[in-house]
C-alpha cells in the first residue's frame, strides 16, 4: 500500500494534473457551478448533503429564486425557510442555514467568511462543508473529504477497512491536504468528487474511463470494489405512530385540513403535521382502538377542541412506511370528515402556535416531511 506521503512529488503532480484535465473536460453542467458567489455555493454544498445531485437542483432554482443572497435568507421567516425545503429531508440543514445567514449579517457585515476557521464557526458548517466554501468559493488551498473522496482514495490508495473509523479518516483528510492542487484548489477538490459520483461508482466503476487508473493500487489488485470494505450498519429501528387528518370537505370551495407544528427540537423540528402521535415501538398487530385513544389524547393535549361525537366517525385509511436516517416510521393514517369545521375546531387551532388550517391543494406549499405526504397521500387515494 502507498500513501500520497510517500508518493514523490512528480507523481502527486501528475495526479493533479490529470484530474484536473479530466474535470475540464468531463465536468457536468450544474446550476450551481454557473455562479462563483459564495453564498450560492454555500446553499448548494448543505443541499448536497446526504441529497442526490438529482433532486438537489430543482430545490436549488427554487431557493435561489426565493432567497437571492445572504439577506434575503436572514430577513425570511423560518417557516417559509422549512417550507421550500420541505421534501428534502434533514430539516436541520435548512435551520442551520437560516442561523448561520443571520450571524454572516451580523458578524460579517453580510460577507461569507473566507478562511475554514470562520467558515466552523457558523452553524451547520463543518470540515467538508468549510473546505468546500474556501476552496470552491475562495480560491483558498483548503482540502475536503466527502463519501465520493473517501471512496476514491480508499480505492487509489488500497485502503482497507471501515471508512468511518478515526484512524482512516485521518488518512483521509492527510491525503486530502497532501494532494490539493495549490493553483487550483476549488477545481481539483470538485474533480476528486465529481470522479467518485460519476466514474469510481460504489458498485461499478468505470476503470476503462478513469484518468489515474495507472496509478490506482486498487484496480492493480484486480478487485477494486473491496474498497473501501463494506461495513454492515445498524438497521433502522421500526416504530409507529397513529397520524389523524381533520378533513373539512364543504359541498363547494376547497376542502381544508388542519396541521400542527411540531416541536423545536427532536424529529423534523418545527415542520408541520397532522396531529400524530409520539412514536412507539411497533405492535403486532397495530392496534386500532388504542391508536384513536392516543389521537384523543393528542388533540386534549395540544387543545384542539373537536365536537365528542367526532370519533365516533373515524376511519383508519391504512399504514406507510417513511425510512429516517436512524428509523423506519411506520405511519397509521386516521380520517374525520367534516362537512364545515366547527367555531371551536377553528378557534382553537387559530389559538395554537404555528398550527394552522390549510386548503389542501395548498399542502405544497407547506412546511411538511415527505413522510406527512404520504399520509396526505392516503386521503387522496380514498377519494
Ligand atoms: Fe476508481 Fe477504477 Fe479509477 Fe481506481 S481506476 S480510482 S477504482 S475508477
Amino acid at each position: 500500500m502507498t500513501s500520497p506521503q510517500a508518493l514523490p512529488e512528480d507523481q502527486i503532480s501528475a495526479l493533479r494534473t490529470d484530474l484536473l484535465d479530466w474535470f475540464d473536460a468531463h465536468k457536468r453542467d450544474l446550476p450551481w457551478r454557473k455562479n462563483a458567489d459564495p453564498y450560492a455555493i454555500w446553499v448548494s454544498e448543505i443541499m448536497l448533503q446526504q441529497t442526490q445531485v438529482i433532486t438537489v437542483k430543482d430545490y436549488y432554482t427554487r431557493w435561489m429564486a426565493a432567497f437571492p443572497d445572504v439577506e434575503a435568507l436572514a430577513s425570511a421567516d423560518l417557516d417559509v425557510v422549512l417550507a421550500m425545503w420541505a421534501g428534502l429531508g434533514y430539516y436541520r440543514r435548512a435551520r442551520s442555514l437560516h442561523a448561520a445567514a443571520a450571524m454572516v449579517v451580523e458578524d460579517f457585515d453580510g460577507d461569507l467568511p473566507s478562511t475554514v476557521k470562520d467558515l466552523k464557526s457558523l452553524p451547520g458548517i463543518g470540515d467538508y462543508t468549510a473546505g468546500a466554501i474556501a476552496s470552491i468559493a475562495h480560491g483558498q488551498v483548503a482540502a475536503l473529504v466527502d463519501g465520493n473522496v473517501e471512496r476514491v482514495f480508499a480505492r487509489l490508495f488500497a485502503i482497507p477497512g471501515d471508512p468511518k473509523v478515526r484512524a482512516n479518516q485521518k488518512r483521509f483528510w492527510a491525503i486530502a491536504h497532501a494532494l490539493v492542487d495549490t493553483t487550483r484548489p476549488g477545481d481539483f477538490n470538485q474533480s476528486l468528487m465529481e470522479l467518485g459520483a460519476t466514474v469510481c461508482t460504489p458498485k461499478s466503476p468505470t476503470c476503462l474511463l478513469c484518468p489515474v487508473r495507472k496509478q490506482c493500487v486498487g484496480l492493480a489488485t484486480g478487485n477494486p470494489t473491496t474498497f473501501p470494505a463494506k461495513v454492515k450498519r445498524k438497521k433502522a429501528k421500526l416504530v409507529q405512530i397513529d397520524a389523524l387528518v381533520l378533513l373539512e370537505r364543504p359541498k363547494d370551495g376547497p376542502e381544508r385540513v388542519v396541521l400542527l407544528k411540531r416541536p423545536d427540537t427532536g424529529l423534523l423540528p418545527g415542520m408541520l403535521e397532522a396531529p400524530s402521535s409520539a412514536p412507539i415501538p411497533r405492535e403486532k398487530p397495530h392496534d386500532t382502538h388504542a391508536g384513536t385513544t392516543r389521537l384523543r389524547q393528542v388533540l386534549i393535549t395540544h387543545g384542539v377542541i373537536v365536537p365528542p361525537d367526532a370519533f365516533e366517525r373515524v376511519r383508519e385509511l391504512g399504514a406507510v412506511e417513511h425510512v429516517f436516517s436512524h428509523l423506519k416510521m411506520r405511519m397509521h393514517a386516521h380520517l374525520i370528515e367534516f362537512e364545515q369545521f366547527p367555531e371551536p375546531l377553528i378557534q382553537s387551532v387559530e389559538a395554537l402556535p404555528g398550527a394552522c388550517i390549510v386548503a389542501r391543494g395548498a399542502l405544497d406549499e407547506c412546511a411538511l416531511s415527505a413522510a406527512q405526504h404520504k399520509v396526505f397521500a392516503l386521503v387522496d387515494a380514498q377519494g
